[in-house]
């Protein structure tokens, strides 16, 4: 049984916390695509931890964890996060986390490329999170990454870092202010923070089929929402890899196997992080108490999140390309302060209201069309059951699922494990 857990709108939806909770009926948790670009935020009895690579299933002992090859892992970051984690008394074993042998390497110079990008764009820029994802995944494209597996074959791993390194050093040469990498120097930093995981580098597929065969229940977890899919989001500010359902099985190992159900995560209201067109968009002091309320900034960067009212043309655009069954609707209770709750139900462009989400050039001219919903005015921190939550929020829950025409099967309240409603 395969369960994918992917974000409707354009990421931070509480993937994570979701995933931490609905991992508790699953054997094995699988991140599937993206680097460490980005992060969950878990809240459990052990404390608040940051996820940026490793799947939200680490935090449970029982679980096996797998990283899939649809990811780019930053083996310095991963070494880091992992130090981190064990620090805090998680456990991390080949038992419980698998890396596929196939998941590419991202490096130093892929991180240093995408942040001399960055700054020779300057006021271009598309808000990278400088983590050297876009350079990685278009190496893999150009078929001069370095992938996990070739780490247990010292002769093959010595000549594709020759191959590669006299590729990307001309590559980095048209940058001013770039340096040259050396072989001797990225084989130190695979020795240092690369080579400790060798134990843990499986045919991960070989794995994730039998464990389907034996009936175990796979849960597959995004990172990053719809609207940052590299075919399907807001191109070019999306990510640079397949967020989507669809490619769950691709980036998991598992290519020959279906997704049995969808579980899209979606916000109570809206947040982007980075540049790009973002219609439901707040400004000033309004923008400004949600951010405060919602505690918007990045995880993986501390950066500020752009905030705005629920969008419901991108949100159910986005449970559209998931192909989402059911809806978990997360962070309720952050507009329990709110008078009235502005939500976009169409845009407006050049003058025409369209419920449909715009392509390219359409949407950066797209302006918000805002209906204020009744707010309801005191906390719904503590509802446990649909019934407990008042009247206005049942409304606006209603409204919302009428309004992406999708089921809501969970509305979460807080961040803890156990602030959640199961309709
Ligand atoms: P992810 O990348 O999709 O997991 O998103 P984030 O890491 O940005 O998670 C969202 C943040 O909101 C985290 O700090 C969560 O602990 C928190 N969170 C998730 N769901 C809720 C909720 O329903 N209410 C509140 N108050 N916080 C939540």
């Amino acid at each position: 049984m395969l369960t994918a857990i992917v974000g409707i709108n354009w990421g931070d939806e509480g993937k994570g916390r979701m995933v931490d909770l609905l991992s508790r009926e699953q054997d094995v948790i699988v991140r599937y695509q993206g680097g460490n670009n980005a992060g969950h935020t878990v809240c459990n009895e052990r404390g608040k931890f940051v996820l940026n690579l490793l799947p939200s299933g680490i935090l449970r002992p029982d679980k096996v964890n797998v990283m899939g090859c649809g990811m780019v892992i930053d083996a310095e970051h991963l070494f880091k996060e992992t130090g981190r984690l064990r620090a805090a008394g998680v456990s991390i074993t080949p038992d419980n986390l698998v890396i596929s042998d196939r998941a590419v390497i991202c490096f130093p110079y892929n991180v240093m490329q995408d942040c001399l990008e960055e700054d020779r764009l300057a006021d271009k820029k598309f808000g990278s999170t400088r983590r050297g994802i876009a350079p990685i995944y278009a190496d893999k494209y150009m078929k001069k990454a370095i992938r996990m597996g070739d780490l247990t074959d010292p002769a093959y791993l010595d000549e594709r870092i020759e191959t590669v390194l006299d590729w990307k050093n001309l590559c980095l040469s048209a940058y001013k202010g770039a340096r040259k990498f050396t072989p001797a120097e990225i084989k130190k930093w695979l020795e240092d923070y690369a080579m400790p995981f060798v134990p843990y580098i499986k045919d991960a597929g070989a794995m994730l089929y039998a464990a389907a065969a034996e009936g175990k229940r796979i849960m597959l977890e995004a990172q990053l929402g719809a609207l940052r899919d590299i075919d399907y989001g807001i191109y070019p500010y999306t990510s640079s890899s397949n967020t989507i359902a669809a490619y769950a099985p691709v980036g998991a190992g598992v290519p020959g196997l279906k997704v049995d159900r969808t579980i899209g995560v979606m916000k109570a209201y809206s947040t982007c992080v980075g540049e790009g067109p973002f219609t439901a968009e707040m400004f000033g002091e309004e923008a400004e108490r949600l951010r405060e309320a919602g505690g918007e900034y990045g995880a993986a960067t501390g950066r500020p999140r752009r905030v705005g009212g629920f969008d419901a043309v991108a949100s159910r655009y986005g449970c559209r390309v998931q192909g989402a069954d059911t809806i978990a609707l997360t962070k309720l209770d952050i507009l329990d302060y709110m008078d009235e709750i502005p939500v976009v139900d169409a845009y407006e462009i050049d003058g025409e209201l369209t419920e449909d989400f715009p392509f390219g050039e359409r949407l950066v001219k797209a302006r918000p069309h805002i209906v204020r919903l009744p707010g309801w005015k005191q906390s719904t921190a503590n509802c446990r059951t649909f019934g407990d939550l008042p009247a206005a929020a049942r409304d606006y829950v209603r409204y919302i699922e009428r309004s992406v025409g999708t089921e809501i099967g969970y509305v979460s309240v807080g961040a803890e494990r156990d602030s959640i409603i199961t309709m």
